[in-house]
C-alpha cells in the first residue's frame, strides 16, 4: 500500500505558540525552566516520568505535583504530541506512522519487530538536502529541520501505541527497544535537536534505552560528527554506499565536501573516544544493481576498512519511483557477503521489512513541502522522459 499523504493538507491543529512545549526539553533544560519560575530542579525529574514513562500529557494528572504548580503549568506550558495522521501495520509486523508536523509537512517513522527486540527508525529532517541518489527522502528536497519536540515524540507515539508508557511498562510482546536515526533527513545536519532527543530516550527517568541500542547514522558532515563525541556516547553507523571517492562522489554526493579518508578517521576517533572499549561502528553498504555489487568493489571494500573497526549491513536497494536504480541479484548479493566475510568481516544482509506499506529502507517518503525545489524538478525530468517515451531515467554507470 503507498501512503495516501493527501491528509496532510488538512487543517493543521498545532498547539497554542504562546505555551512553552516540555515534550522535547531534556532533564538539564527543563530543570532551567522549573528554576526560572521559582520551583526546584527535581520538579524536571517528576515531569519527565510522567510524560516519557507513564505517558501522561495534562498537567493536572500529575497527582505528586501540587495544585498550584499544575495550574501554573497549565498556562504557561504543555505537553504537546505531533498528530499521528495514519498508521499502517504490514503483515511481517512492521508498523508505519504518517506524523503532522505543521506547514503541510508529514514526516514518516517506522517501527520493526524483530524477536525481542523492537527498533524504532526515527527521522531527523522534513525531507534532506542532501540528495544521494538511491534515497527517496532525497529526492523530495527539503523543508525544516525537526524539533527535539517532534523528534522524541516519535519514539512517544510508537511506545504509546504498544502501551509501553505505563506503570510497569508495555503488557504486550512488542516494545521500542532499540532507536536508530536513520528515517528522513541527515541527523548530524539538525546537531542539537537531535542530541537532545538522543538523551531523553536514554535517560533513566525516561526511556532508558542504553546506549548500545540507540544508534545515529550519517553520511558523512564530518565537522559534526567530530563534536559528537562530546555530547553522547550512542552507537554510530555510517552510510557509505561505495568503497571509493568516485563512485561515493555519485551515490552520496557530500562526498565531494568530505571524502571517504576523511569521514572515516573522523568516525574511528568517535568509536576510539568512547570509554567502553570494543565497540565498532556499523558500515551501511546500500547493494544496487551493477552499480556498487561487484567483485572488485567488495575486494576494495575489504582494504578500505582493514584498520577501522566495523561490521558492515549489506542492504539490498529497494527501488522506488523516481529511480531506475535496481535492486540487486542474490547471487550478487552473496557473492558479496561472502567476500567481505571471507576477509574476517560480520557483514549481515538487512532483511527488507515492512514492503507492502512502504516502509523498506531508503522508501520513507512523508510529505514534504520542499523549499529547495528539487522534487519538482526529479518529476519534470520524468515527465519529459515518459513523454520521449522512454520510461527510464539514464544514470551514469561506474565501470
Ligand atoms: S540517504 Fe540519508 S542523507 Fe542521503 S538523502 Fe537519504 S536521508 Fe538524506
Amino acid at each position: 500500500m503507498s501512503s495516501d499523504v493527501s491528509a496532510v493538507d488538512a487543517v493543521e491543529i498545532v498547539g497554542d505558540a504562546a505555551k512553552v512545549n516540555l515534550l522535547g526539553m531534556s532533564q538539564g533544560r527543563l530543570e532551567a525552566f522549573f528554576e526560572s519560575l521559582g520551583e526546584k530542579k527535581f520538579r524536571a525529574t517528576q515531569v519527565l516520568k510522567w510524560v516519557h514513562q507513564l505517558g501522561v500529557t495534562d498537567f493536572a494528572q500529575m497527582t505528586n505535583i501540587s495544585k498550584a504548580l499544575r495550574e501554573r503549568l497549565a498556562d504557561i506550558a504543555e505537553v504537546r504530541i505531533p498528530e499521528v495522521i495514519e498508521q499502517w501495520d504490514s503483515t511481517d509486523g512492521t508498523r508505519k506512522f504518517l506524523i503532522r508536523v505543521g506547514g503541510g509537512n508529514a514526516i514518516e517513522t517506522v517501527f520493526i519487530p524483530d524477536g525481542e527486540r523492537g527498533t524504532l527508525c526515527v527521522s531527523s529532517q522534513v525531507g534532506c538536502s542532501l540528495d544521494c541518489s538511491f534515497c527517496a527522502t532525497g529526492k523530495q528536497g527539503f523543508n525544516r529541520d525537526l524539533t527535539s519536540d517532534e523528534i522524541i515524540g516519535q519514539v512517544w507515539i510508537a511506545a504509546k501505541s504498544f502501551g509501553q508508557l505505563q506503570e510497569g511498562g508495555a503488557r504486550g510482546d512488542r516494545k521500542v527497544t532499540n532507536v536508530v536515526l536513520m528515517g528522513m533527513g541527515e541527523p548530524l545536519l539538525n546537531f542539537e535537536n537531535v542530541v537532545e532527543a538522543m538523551h531523553l530516550m536514554m535517560h533513566d527517568n525516561c526511556y532508558g534505552i542504553s546506549k548500545r541500542r540507540v544508534t545515529l547514522s550519517t553520511s558523512g558532515v564530518v565537522p559534526q560528527l567530530d563534536r559528537l563525541g562530546k555530547y553522547t556516547d550512542a552507537c554510530l553507523a555510517i552510510s557509505l554506499h561505495a568503497p571509493n571517492d568516485e563512485l561515493r562522489n555519485q551515490l552520496v554526493p557530500i562526498n565531494k565536501k568530505y571524502p571517504i579518508a576523511q569521514l572515516l578517521a573522523s568516525a574511528k576517533r568517535y568509536i576510539e573516544g568512547l570509554p567502553d572499549a570494543h565497540r565498532k561502528i556499523t558500515i551501511e553498504y546500500t547493494l544496487i544493481d551493477q552499480v556498487n555489487d561487484r567483485i572488485e568493489h567488495a575486494h576494495e571494500l575489504v582494504e578500505l576498512l582493514k584498520d577501522v573497526p566495523v561490521k558492515i549491513n549489506l542492504i539490498p536497494f529497494n527501488p522506488f519511483g523516481l529511480s531506475n536504480y535496481k535492486k540487486v541479484s542474490n547471487n550478487a548479493l552473496r557473492r558479496f557477503q561472502q567476500i567481505l566475510i571471507d576477509a574476517g568481516y560480520t557483514a549481515t544482509v538487512r532483511t527488507t521489512r515492512g514492503d507492502d506499506i512502504d516502509a523498506a529502507c531508503g522508501q520513507l517518503a512523508g510529505q514534504v513541502n520542499d523549499r529547495t525545489k528539487r522534487s519538482q524538478r526529479y518529476k519534470l525530468d520524468q515527465a519529459a522522459l515518459l513523454a520521449t517515451g522512454n520510461d527510464i531515467i539514464p544514470v551514469k554507470m561506474v565501470q
